[in-house]
């Protein structure tokens, strides 16, 4: 392969584009082709598309995991405070041995599929003397051909996963089939691996955690035929990778939608994943949840393990702790007045009609049941009590609940007799 055979291309790139764009983009282009091509010439194809495909695996995939293992590891209540499903979620309730061996078989796997991707490429290009599966080639593809290459590959992507999820990896078993047989399908082991009980809060070493055969299928597959069903080009195919790389990290993290980057995509994708692994894998098959969603497959609040009758005790109080965590501001304030309320109707009788000295600087920003509830309590006074001192104002139950904790150190309540 001639380099210099690649120069005047880029050169008339440069004299025709300086009208829409500088100088200086022109020349880092310019500079960028040259480094390309001179790779390329020197390492060949084959060694392009292992490194291409290495460095976007372990920049944006294992390097980001193990980070983020370490950091749940080590600083567990931090982690514990943005984890979507609490203590369920940290690691390190797995024991040492077991996060070791889930680690090593998750980056296994991420090496098989390298692996595989290079075995292919090599049968193609060196025993049966075809073109390679990606296009490998010195010319730069232009940004409008990156951006529609990686639509399309979502697409196939996003749809053979669909497919090969629900009916291989989710499927009923024939009940033809022999026991031995049945128990080492694919769909057998994606559920002994991938939906292990112990492992139905998700953190972003389980996104490449699954037995092999399961995992090529279901994660390999639909990822490199998705680029070669349009021959993408390896430096498209790399920006591909890396983005279905930090897709993967992140809708696996386990932490808070707050936390992640983005509320629409990937906290979208984070909690269909969550919602996948807490039903056992009764829906949510694809990451974009498009399909899901056309299909009727999505998972169903009634699919998610409701309470102890119907939960394992992990399922169980995943849900428990979901749920306390997403209490709404509003229904934290209605328990707050609620609260005010008891201690209001806690407060000795006499002690009530004392506190006119301190009403003058309460806050009135309590609703109308609240008031309500106070002239309830000042028509009982009114029976209870011999000879009725006039109707106090009705008081705002933040200023009443004050009173009573000062009152209540300065004079323990008396009893009336
Ligand atoms: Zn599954």
């Amino acid at each position: 392969m001639d380099l210099t055979s690649f120069i005047p291309l880029p050169l008339l790139s440069v004299l025709a584009l300086p009208a829409v764009s500088s100088y200086s983009t022109s020349l880092n282009l310019l500079f960028f082709y040259m480094t390309w091509s001179t790779l390329l010439w020197s390492h060949g194809p084959l060694r392009v598309e292992l490194f291409s495909t290495l460095a976007a695996r372990v920049l944006f995939y294992v390097l980001p995991s193990i980070v983020l293992l370490l950091f749940d590891l080590s600083i567990p209540s931090l982690a514990l405070a943005i984890k979507a499903h609490g203590k369920h979620a940290l690691p390190a309730r797995l024991g040492g041995a077991r996060l070791a061996r889930i680690t090593f078989l998750s980056l296994l796997n991420v090496l098989l599929s390298v692996g595989a991707q290079l075995g292919i490429e090599y049968l193609l290009t060196q025993v049966f003397r075809m073109r390679s599966a990606l296009r490998i080639t010195a010319s730069l593809p232009l940004p409008w051909g990156i951006a529609t290459s990686i639509l399309q590959a979502l697409l196939i992507r996003g749809t053979l996963q669909y497919i090969i999820h629900r009916f291989l990896l989710h499927g009923k078993p024939s009940t033809y089939l022999p026991s031995i047989v049945r128990s080492s399908t694919p769909a057998a082991l994606h559920t002994s691996y991938a939906h292990h009980k112990s492992l139905r809060a998700p953190f972003a070493i389980l996104a490449h955690y699954d037995h092999p055969v399961p995992y090529l299928l279901h994660i390999f597959l639909p990822t490199y035929f998705s680029a070669v069903a349009i021959r993408m080009h390896v430096l498209t195919w790399t920006l591909y990778l890396a983005l279905l790389s930090l897709e993967e990290l992140l809708s696996h993290s386990g932490y808070e939608v707050s936390v992640l980057p983005s509320s629409i995509l990937v906290a979208g994708m984070a909690r269909r994943r969550d919602a996948h692994f807490l039903s056992g894998g009764k829906g949510n098959y694809a990451p974009w949840g498009m399909l899901d969603w056309v299909l009727g497959t999505s998972v169903k609040k009634e699919d998610l393990p409701k309470g102890v009758e119907e939960a394992d005790d992990v399922g169980e109080d995943l849900v428990r702790e979901g749920k306390k965590r997403r209490k709404s501001v509003k229904e934290n304030g209605r328990k707050a007045i609620g609260r005010a309320k008891k201690m209001v109707e806690e407060e000795p009788v006499e002690e009530e009609e004392n506190e006119d000295d301190d009403a003058d600087t309460g806050a009135h920003d309590e609703s109308d049941n609240d008031e309500d509830n106070d002239d309830e309590e000042d028509e009982a006074e009114e029976e209870s009590e011999p000879e009725p001192e006039p109707e106090p104002e009705p008081e705002p139950v933040e200023e009443k609940k004050r009173t009573t904790r000062s009152q209540g150190r300065r004079n323990p309540p008396r009893k009336k007799s």
